[in-house]
């Protein structure tokens, strides 16, 4: 599998964040809307505040924490959310 590569796994430039985090003991994605994602912070998920529409600044920038640790997850960009 090419992303267990060790040129990917040497390369400081490269971020690979899994898709997936756990929730009740059930695999699901790391992003969604506000319902989604509040359960994930709930539950122990990082929400990354470069997703949140108010936030003005980076991730990777101002936000590092996505960098660096697992569980993180992500609202999805201003999609037009009712709620
Ligand atoms: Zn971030």
């Amino acid at each position: 599998m090419i992303l267990t590569s060790p040129i990917f796994r040497k390369n400081k430039n490269f971020n690979l964040i899994n898709s997936f985090v756990s929730l009740d003991g059930q695999s699901v994605i790391n992003y969604g809307d506000k319902e989604h994602i509040k359960k994930l912070s709930e539950n122990g998920c990082f929400v990354c505040p470069a997703t949140k529409q108010n936030w003005k600044g980076m991730c990777g920038k101002e936000c590092n924490y996505c960098i660096t640790n697992k569980n993180v997850c992500f609202h999805i960009h201003f999609s037009g959310q009712k709620k």
